[in-house]
């Protein structure tokens, strides 16, 4: 809080400035929100407790590619909430099936392994890689190495920041968990010189988000295809934030006609309303698993499955993919006037997804983005001077040029 707003009295706060102190005041400060407080929403539109209306450039890091309050996710979440909503994995319930046999059918493999958030989609992932290298691929007990790229954003748990090169995210979280070499993003010959005997995955996510929308040369996906082919390593794609529509295809990595061994879903799959991640992939990998081996008391619940196996159908018709390549051709051309004016120096991405190097002396990240939201604008920037536009997949194109017209504004 500003000292101005912390010696006005309680009663000349705003509402939102309450919520906010209050929040700093009994919340762990793990992340810094921009200072709004959103009492509701709809489609690509944020209301805050003020009554202030705000379009929404970020929609949850992709987890709300459908929008707010999608009506056929929220009637399939509604009538589910009406039957049954948790069994734990020690029943079976009648939604589970579908949902896994939808969703691996979507993906074009033959199984499914559901659990909750990103990160233990990662470590679920790691934990596959593991045992299929120890069972299946024959590396000696205890030598298995998964090879990430620098720059990764794959999560937030202990493991799973071993394999960060973010200072941020790792320090003081030591130890670290071992069995992990990283290489520089986009550089297949140093892909290809890390990768032993005892690598059983190369984990990457096919565009790095949290770094910035970084998408890889032409060629590197097919190239680590090849390489992990040849060596008899998993290829693993995080596609959590990149897949299910982002970038115009189901999977960002079909851009350049890569089909990975195993994809990690999260975000968009729980459809902005509940948390659903999986790992997608043939039998001679998820098979490696047997009862006790490992497990969530909450992955592949019935609410989940009703709400992802919606998303699994709304994603079939492709409409939502077609949707962003239009959008997202359309958003790329206004970002590269943009480019070309000199306010910024890098738009990257693909689809309604785009990395925007803001020119320093324009301020950072952080001073853009609040900016755009005095204008009723939310974005969020990344490192630096770097802002991420991802709106809604359902976003109206006029919206979303109101939206560019406040980014000019703010650059002007
Ligand atoms: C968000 C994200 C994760 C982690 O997901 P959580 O649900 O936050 O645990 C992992 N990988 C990528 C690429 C992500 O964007």
């Amino acid at each position: 809080m500003s000292s101005t707003s912390s010696s006005a009295t309680n009663s000349s706060r705003t509402t939102s400035e309450r919520f906010i102190a209050s929040a700093e005041a009994h919340s762990a400060h793990n992340y810094h929100p921009l200072p709004i407080v959103v009492a509701s929403a709809d489609g690509a539109w944020m209301t805050d407790v003020e009554g202030r209306r705000y379009l929404d450039m970020l929609a949850g890091y992709s987890a709300l590619n459908f929008g707010h309050g999608n009506r056929r996710l929220i009637d399939a979440a509604k009538t589910q909430l009406d039957r049954v909503t948790l069994t734990s994995r020690a029943f079976h319930h009648d939604r589970f099936a579908e949902f896994c046999t939808r969703l691996a059918e979507l993906c074009g493999k033959e199984m499914v392994l559901p659990m909750n958030t990103g990160a233990e989609a990662v470590e679920t992932a790691v934990k596959t890689a593991r045992k299929w290298g120890y069972r299946v691929k024959g590396v000696p007990d205890g030598r298995a190495k998964i090879v990430v790229a620098a720059g990764n954003f794959h999560g937030r748990t202990t493991t799973v920041i071993s394999f960060s090169t973010d200072e941020e995210a790792r320090a003081d979280f030591g130890p670290y968990t071992p069995g992990f070499e990283i290489v520089p993003y986009g550089d297949l010959e140093a892909l290809r010189a890390a990768v032993t005997d005892d690598t059983v995955a190369v984990l990457i996510e096919p565009i790095q988000g949290e770094a910035g929308v970084l998408v890889p040369p032409a060629g590197y996906l097919p190239g680590v295809r090849e390489l992990t082919r040849e060596r008899g390593v998993l290829f693993i794609a995080d596609e959590i934030q990149s897949g299910l529509g982002r970038t115009g295809r189901t999977f960002a990595c079909e851009h350049e006609g890569v089909v990975p061994d195993v994809y990690l879903l999260g975000k968009a799959l729980g459809g902005g309303v509940v948390p659903v991640s999986a790992v997608v992939a043939d039998a001679d990998v998820l098979g490696v698993f047997k009862p006790g081996e490992h497990g969530s008391t909450f992955g592949g619940n019935p609410l989940a499955c009703a709400v992802g196996l919606e998303v699994v159908d709304m994603l079939s018709t492709g409409e939502f993919q077609q949707r962003a390549t239009e959008l997202g051709e359309h958003l790329h051309a206004e970002l590269g006037l943009l480019a070309g004016a000199g306010t910024v120096t890098e738009v990257r991405g693909r689809g309604l997804w785009a990395g925007v190097d803001i020119a320093p002396s324009y301020g950072t990240g952080r001073e853009i983005s609040e900016k755009l939201m005095e204008k009723g604008v939310l974005v969020k920037d990344t490192h630096g001077s770097t802002i991420r536009i991802a709106p809604p997949l359902v976003i109206s194109k006029e919206d979303l040029d109101w939206g560019l017209a406040q980014l000019r504004a703010v650059l002007a």
